[in-house]
């Protein structure tokens, strides 16, 4: 799929219309939808939401008939992303669903999982979690422990996987365990299985984060049986497939968006005459439409079916930087001012606490550094 030439600030007349009956209906569905709830943006979660999304085919937009999907553009799919991270709507129920276990469903058991999982995830009565990280194996992946064994009922894993976000809500884990030897190169013998979260066995508790809430979780699983054909892609490859899955969850707009709502109050509150104001706020909007083209730039790059790991590492990395940074842009700017209680002030609170996990969830700052440097060939 190509993508046309764009402006990185003006997108083609006919995502216009899809924009304002999307706007339309966030207008109506969050009339009563309150700031601390906006500011989780994607982290917040409404089951029924995701459900009215679904009956809109606003999930899946650009996936194929036959998983329920609506075939449309990429363009018009990241106009919707857009109006959703912008109004903070509840999509965290089914967005790593459609955001990368789909995807990888449709790639990797295209006439069994897929045909049976992705339809539900269109509908958005389905929500998924990412079972890699483990207690001692987070940026060094390849050394999870969490081990699948091969009998005739099925596969039994046994282990733990940590920070599994909303693994309390979740009806699937894809997850990411070891099933033969490392071997030298050390990312041999890996798979990824479909587990189903109400499976014997399988025990999730909470984790609080700094904001006190809870959000990820530990995963144990204890003799966890897994149906044979649960096995997503090809045995010991998994590996490859999570590397290729890791591109799908860095590259999208929620990179660089999950503080919106702190960009709005802040707007709201603008004094247009203040030059500080203006070249503070310029500097993140400029910094916005940048990462716009870039973030599209990478949508594309996965419609044509190339790798764009390199890309995505730099979209995540540099939208971390510039969320990171708003925070203190906010406290240097209203500070003082912002009145307690106030909108503003519920979004300054609630980003400053949540802003020092963008650069670490996905992959940490080091390693999407060090993706980035082997990618350009500087080691
Ligand atoms: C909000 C949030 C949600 C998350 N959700 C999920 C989830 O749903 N599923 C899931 O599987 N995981 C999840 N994670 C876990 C996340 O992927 C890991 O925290 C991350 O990969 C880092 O792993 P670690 O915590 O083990 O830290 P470590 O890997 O121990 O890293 C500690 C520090 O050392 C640095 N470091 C490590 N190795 C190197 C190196 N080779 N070179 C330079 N520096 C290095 C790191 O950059 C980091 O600063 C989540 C994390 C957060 C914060």
């Amino acid at each position: 799929m190509e993508l046309p030439s764009i402006s990185p600030c003006v997108l083609p007349p006919d995502c216009d219309a899809l924009r304002a009956e999307v706007r339309e209906f966030l207008a109506q569905a969050l009339a009563d939808y309150p700031v601390a709830k906006r500011v989780r943006n994607w982290s917040g979660s409404d089951p029924a939401f995701s459900r009215q999304l679904g009956a809109r085919g606003w999930i899946g937009m650009t996936w194929p008939k036959r998983y329920g999907g609506g075939e449309r553009s990429l363009l018009e799919r990241y106009v919707v992303l857009e109006e959703l991270l912008a109004a903070g709507a509840p999509v965290g129920a089914h967005w790593v669903a459609e955001r990368q276990s789909a995807l990888l469903l449709m790639r990797m058991s295209p006439d069994l999982l897929a045909p049976e999982i992705v339809p539900r995830i269109v509908r958005g009565e389905l929500c998924f979690c990412i079972g890699m990280s483990e207690p001692d194996s987070g940026s060094d992946l390849a050394s999870i422990r969490t081990r699948a064994v091969r009998t005739d009922a099925g596969w039994v894993v046994n282990g733990r996987k940590v920070w599994t976000s909303r693994a309390h809500q979740a009806h699937y884990m894809i997850a990411l365990v070891r099933t033969g030897d490392a071997g030298a190169q050390r990312h041999g013998g890996m798979s990824q299985l479909l587990i189903d979260m109400n499976t014997p066995g399988l025990t999730v508790r909470p984790i609080r984060n700094q904001l006190g809430e809870h959000d990820f979780n530990e995963v144990t699983f204890d003799d966890v049986l897994v149906p044979p054909h649960h096995l997503i892609g090809v045995e010991g490859d998994g590996w490859s497939q999570v590397s290729g899955e890791l591109a799908f969850e860095r590259s999208g707009p929620e990179r660089y968006l999950s503080s919106t709502q702190l960009m709005m109050e802040m707007l709201e509150v603008a004094d247009p005459g203040d030059a500080r104001q203006a070249v503070a706020l310029g500097r993140i909007a400029a910094s916005y439409a940048t990462l716009r083209q870039m973030s599209l730039g990478v949508s594309g790059m996965l419609a044509r079916g190339e790798n764009p790991a390199l890309a995505a590492a730099l979209v995540k990395d540099q939208g971390a930087l510039v969320e990171q940074a708003m925070p203190d842009v906010a406290h240097d700017l209203y500070g003082g001012s912002a009145q307690p209680g106030s909108p503003l002030d519920t979004a300054m609170r609630y980003t400053t606490l949540a802003a020092p996990s963008f650069s670490l969830r996905g992959g940490t700052r080091e390693i999407l550094r060090g993706i980035i440097a082997k990618g350009l060939g500087l080691r």
